[in-house]
């Protein structure tokens, strides 16, 4: 986590998508010089712009003091530390960005009707709508923690999860695989091409860090 400060004049581009000038604070005081912005956040909506694709609106990205105060922000609010950014997916129901957002990992989030605060901080909170309801899931529980409770499979192995498994390897590999639950040769062989072309540890035996792999952390 690192935030710098640019001043607010100055061209960037930050990242594939985003461009310095998008988290510029919108008002017009002649005091506010200044761009807050932590590297993270851009990272964080870089993710979100490649998931879905579609164009990122930042409606909001750093504020000042006095426009934090003007639009009716929390005065603890992190915009004003460059750690938050209020967005629109184009085409993109909030409550679908709220959702991978969590799935990724991201721990500040706040659902509205028509945008997505996502904030930097590790500290997590969840809420909803200008009231702030603290909320403890948007419905996308984290990929990592899915990860580490499913079971790790190995050829041999029968049952429902080797299925979700089949299903995850067909999608992201070029074979095709029979859905059948059973854990052959063939699944093996689907595992360790995607281990091998993922840089993870190719044991043909699915464990956490295939599983998040595979579920797109
Ligand atoms: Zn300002
Ligand atoms: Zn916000």
């Amino acid at each position: 986590m690192a935030v710098k400060e640019y001043k607010k004049t100055e061209q960037k581009p930050l990242s594939k998508n985003f461009r310095l000038s998008e988290f510029r604070c919108k008002c017009h005081n002649p005091d506010c010089t200044v761009t807050k912005l932590d590297d993270d956040l851009v990272v964080w909506l870089q993710k979100i712009r490649d998931h879905f694709g579609r164009s990122v609106n930042v409606n909001s990205g750093y504020r000042c003091e006095k426009h934090n105060a003007f639009v009716g922000g929390d005065p603890g609010s992190h915009h004003k530390k460059g750690m938050a950014a209020d967005i629109r997916v184009e085409g993109i129901l909030p409550e679908e960005v709220a959702r991978y957002a969590e799935s990724i990992g991201i721990q500040r989030i706040g659902l509205y009707s028509d945008f997505v605060h996502i904030g930097s901080s590790p500290s997590k909170r969840f809420w909803v709508g200008h009231e702030g309801v603290l909320v403890a899931t948007h419905g996308g529980a984290p990929v990592q923690e899915i990860s580490l409770k499913l079971p790790v499979l190995k050829r041999g192995m029968k049952n429902d999860t080797v299925e979700a498994l089949q299903t995850l390897l067909s999608g992201h590999t070029g074979y095709a695989l029979a859905v059948d639950g059973s854990f052959g040769p063939a699944t093996e062989e689907a595992l360790r091409a995607f281990q091998r072309e993922n840089a993870l540890q190719v044991d043909g035996s699915c464990g956490p860090a295939t599983w998040a792999a595979l579920m797109g952390l």
